[in-house]
């Protein structure tokens, strides 16, 4: 059995993330194209470089650490996360798949393995939507799902493009799209992630294999109604906004979890915005937003309920006399993983003796862009009561060796 070098993997983990404590106060603020990420992804090239890995950096500004091998003109495999975080965001969302990447290589270095395909190394640039609102940039380019136009004059909160952002850092906008790399270039990927839930755990497992990533269905609704004096307007005079939203939120909470019980895979709905106008003591609301977040890996399941809850919305509108407007903002397929790959992840788990857990994903990562392209598996290590995105997003020491263990194992039956 392959023995991963717990304490190096314990110092890189402090290095990628540039700190002495992993659990602060105010959290980790590494936005994509920011230089706090720079910092972070020097930290990675240099490890990278000093367990012997080459180093690049694509036009998207992905870097890519390359181990050679025995025939460095066939197709690697490819492992790996990203570094940046969200705003006050935790030290291991994303950055536990890089370490864990690192330390499986380093890994089988030291036991002398050579691998007879070349292994890479990727760390994916701007996973994160909360800068600019739009997610997994460095691997939308690499996977050539990028779309250029849309997204260059998006501005993130200080103004600045992303186009200007990603110049700040150093690279061409119009190069930015060559990042591509075609279906022959890589031979499968695998991405390590924290859970950001609690469902390995609950299952009494120790790691998770993700078949599926859900991707959402996102309404806007507009509700108009008339303000008036909340002192002087009878109720049987009344067109609130706010009271034909209030029963809605129940309704959409409710209904996603009747479903999940009925179904197969679960379905899980939010009404994850709301704005009130004019959100005045005295007045009457007449203007209510609600944005709804809808996702499940079975795709009808949630464009059911999506469409339940237009009629739900458009009724209940009707009643009281509230115009509504409804948009849908996204609707976007499931992605849907390689079985034999996840397969092939899940019993080398267990061959090392740790519980699997067959489940799916409720968060986006990097690899639903990838797994358009490629071969793709997701394994999940559990962090600390499902806790994610927030200072005290934690992953074991014990969590990280074990998926540093898998990783190596795997790459050595594969490479
Ligand atoms: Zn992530």
């Amino acid at each position: 059995m392959l023995k991963v070098d717990e304490q190096w993997l314990s110092d890189i983990t402090y290095q990628v993330n540039c700190t002495d404590t992993l659990l602060k106060e105010e959290g980790f603020t590494r936005l994509g194209f920011s230089k706090e990420e720079e910092k972070a992804i020097q930290q990675f090239t240099e490890i990278s470089t000093n367990v012997g890995l080459h180093t690049r950096s694509d036009e998207a500004g992905n870097v890519i650490a390359r181990w050679e091998g025995a025939s460095p003109d066939e197709a690697p495999i490819a492992i790996g996360s990203h570094l940046d975080t969200v705003k006050h965001g935790g030290g291991f969302d994303g950055a536990a798949g890089v370490i864990c990447a690192l330390s499986a290589i380093k890994t089988l270095k030291d036991n002398g393995f050579t691998p007879s395909v070349p292994i890479e190394v990727i760390c994916f640039r701007s996973e994160e939507s909360s800068r600019f609102g739009v997610s997994t940039i460095g691997s939308k380019a690499m996977s050539g799902r990028l779309d250029m136009d849309a997204i260059k004059d998006i501005k993130d909160e200080h103004g600045t493009t992303v186009q200007k952002a990603v110049e700040e850092v150093g690279l061409t906008w119009s190069d930015f799209e060559k990042a591509e790399r075609s279906e022959s270039d890589l031979k499968q990927f695998i991405e390590l992630h924290i859970e950001q839930g609690t469902r390995i755990e609950k299952a009494g497992a120790s790691f998770g294999i993700a078949r599926a990533i859900a991707c959402p269905v996102r309404l806007s609704i507009k509700l108009l109604g008339k303000a008036g004096h909340t002192g002087t307007t009878p109720m049987d005079n009344r067109r609130d906004a706010l009271c034909v939203a209030a029963p809605l939120i129940s309704y959409v909470s409710e209904e996603a979890s009747r479903r999940s019980v009925t179904n197969e895979y679960p379905v899980v709905a939010t009404v994850s915005t709301l704005t009130v106008e004019p959100n005045v003591m005295t007045v009457i609301p007449d203007t209510v937003h609600l944005g709804i977040d809808i996702r499940s890996v079975d795709d009808e399941l949630k464009r059911e309920l999506a469409e339940d809850i237009k009629k739900k919305m458009n009724s209940l509108a009707n009643e009281s006399n509230v115009e509504c407007q409804i948009e849908t903002l996204v609707d976007d397929d499931s992605v849907f993983l390689d079985p034999e790959t996840l397969k092939k992840v899940k019993q080398v788990g267990e061959g090392l003796g740790y519980k699997g857990f067959d489940m799916e994903s409720g968060a986006g990562h990097d690899i639903m862009n990838m797994a358009h392209k490629w071969p793709t598996a997701m394994l999940f290590i559990p962090c600390k009561d499902g806790v994610s995105h927030h200072p005290s997003e934690y992953a074991t020491e014990g969590d990280m060796v074990m998926g540093a263990e898998i990783l190596a194992h795997y790459l050595k039956n594969e490479a």
